[in-house]
């Protein structure tokens, strides 16, 4: 038997992890946290359920291909059911509640221009429609249960396909300035990030449309636990608390050094950020071309996380909204106008009876302020200065936050970096107009293998399934092993 030992125990490594073991592959994952799914995590604070990881899962729906991988892996199960929120997004400010609907039937039109821009958009999500990562066996792969592409997929996938070219080169901002009404504008940017582009911003939007991207009960942390078991209910071996800190050759074999041994295999899977990966598991730094221009070029997505126990019922406002806010706010040199907050209050589960959990995410580049802020030692004031800051600001618009609020807990790119060593706190690789995303090749050397967020040029959970399935893919082709998906 083959032996694979997995770098991290996140989405991806669980992913290929699964995949590696169904195909016959004894398997070891080495995972520096204490529990799995990586960035993809949910956490409790006395009685309080913080979400801190999926907000929506692409291939929730059961005819997609990416359905299977969640099914394949054990992600989704009988105990965590999907919900299927709608509106996606409500708006609030001062002229009240406007909301973005799977259809788009609240958004309120004004004008001639709202109307082009509306039948543009959904022009777009109709050509998106069918589109979808395919998750297919690769050229060559010995199959116990083959799957391919047919050429009818291809055919219904053709206006995504033509239409890409144009949507890389604009951003998810600049698509909205189409609609003059500035609520409109608002409220699409609560969908992903201002300067991502227009083509992550149209495939989200449309997977809902479509009636995918729901949220399973339950949470990140139900979701990577079920994966894990589905492991080791295979017989693969998950190791906690135990960071890979190096790797070396010996003949054939990989080594993995780690605090107190080295560990031999066949092949190794690097699901770890490849970015901190690159300078700090081979030694010497790699120096390929791929490895320098990720050091040069590689954009994060960071946020900062706020989570808010609330001993309220807030079960009246709506669960995801996007907040304008009556006094803007500045952190880390970042200001805030707007705020997208989730209200957990129908996940009765999440907080004690007649009590709410809020979560707001900052998006923006602030590792170098908290990094700053860790080395003068005001780390620790600076998170109580924004936590109060946010209260302040979100009671505008929700007062009980204000009078309610008894249990708080915020992460910054440093939680992120802290826990799952991700380059900068990044949550996922980070796709802006125009650009082109460094990324690592999946298979680095002779049974040296790199999957995850940095593989793929979107972010998010689709590219960690599908880089871990393809990965465990490559793995059996290189080993002429029988790859066996179920
Ligand atoms: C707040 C938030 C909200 C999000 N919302 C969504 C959403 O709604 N939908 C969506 O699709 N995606 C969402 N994402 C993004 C998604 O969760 C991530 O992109 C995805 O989980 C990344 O998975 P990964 O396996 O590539 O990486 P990671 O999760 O980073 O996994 C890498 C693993 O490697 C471990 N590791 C690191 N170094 C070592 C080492 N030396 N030895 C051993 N182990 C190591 C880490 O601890 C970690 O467990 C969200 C993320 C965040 C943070």
């Amino acid at each position: 038997m083959k032996r694979v030992i997995v770098i991290g125990a996140g989405i991806s490594g669980l992913t290929s992890a699964v995949y590696a073991r169904r195909s016959g592959f004894e398997v070891v994952v080495l995972e520096k946290a204490g529990s799995p799914g990586g960035v993809s995590t949910t956490w409790s604070r006395k009685g309080y359920t913080f979400e801190g990881g999926v907000h929506w899962l692409i291939g929730a729906k059961e005819d997609l291909p990416l359905h299977a991988v969640w099914i394949e892996t054990g992600a989704l199960q009988e105990n965590n059911p999907v919900f299927y929120k709608d509106p996606i997004y409500t708006l609030v400010d001062d002229a009240g509640q406007m909301f973005l609907r799977r259809d788009l039937e609240g958004l309120e039109i004004t004008g001639l221009r709202d109307k082009f821009a509306l039948a543009l958009l959904r022009f777009h999500l109709g050509c998106f429609r069918h589109f979808h990562s395919p998750i297919m066996d690769m050229p060559g792969l010995k199959s116990r249960y083959p799957r391919g592409f047919h050429p009818m997929e291809f055919v219904r996938m053709l206006p995504a396909v033509i239409m890409t070219p144009f949507l890389l080169l604009e951003s998810a901002t600049g698509y909205a300035r189409r609609f003059k009404n500035p609520r409109i504008r608002t409220l699409l940017g609560a969908v992903v990030d201002p300067d991502i582009n227009a083509l992550s911003f149209i495939y989200t939007l449309s997977t809902f449309s479509a009636g995918d991207s729901g949220y399973p009960r339950g949470g990140s942390l139900r979701m990577a636990q079920n994966m894990a078991d589905c492991l080791t209910s295979l017989g693969g071996e998950i190791r906690y608390h135990t960071p890979a800190l190096s790797l070396s050759r010996e003949g054939d074999a990989v080594c993995v050094q780690t605090a107190s041994e080295t560990l031999q295999a066949d092949a190794v899977i690097i699901s770890m950020d490849a970015r901190k990966a690159i300078d700090k598991l081979f030694g010497e730094p790699l120096q390929e071309r791929w490895a320098q221009r990720m050091r040069k070029h590689l954009k994060t997505t960071q946020c900062m996380f706020i989570g808010l126990g609330i001993k309220a019922d807030l079960s009246a406002y709506p669960r995801s909204m996007q907040l304008v806010l009556p006094r803007p706010f500045t952190v880390a040199g970042i200001t805030y106008k707007t705020l997208v907050v989730n209200n957990y209050a129908h996940e009765t589960a999440y907080a004690p009876p007649g009590c709410t959990v809020l979560t707001c995410l900052l998006h923006g580049d602030s590792y170098a302020y908290w990094a700053a802020a860790k080395s003068d030692g005001s780390y620790a004031a600076k998170k109580q200065e924004t936590i109060a800051l946010l209260i302040d600001r979100l009671s505008d618009r929700i007062p009980e936050v204000k009078t309610f609020v008894e249990v708080t807990d915020m992460a910054t790119p440093l939680t992120y970096e802290r826990y799952c060593d991700t380059y900068q706190g990044s949550y996922m690789s980070h796709w802006e107009a125009g650009k082109r995303v460094p990324h690592a090749p999946m298979r680095y050397a002779p049974g040296i293998y790199f999957t995850g967020q940095r593989v793929s040029l979107s972010g998010g959970l689709p590219p960690a399934a599908e880089t871990g399935h393809r990965t465990a893919q490559t793995l059996c082709k290189d080993f002429g092993v029988e790859f066996v998906c179920r």
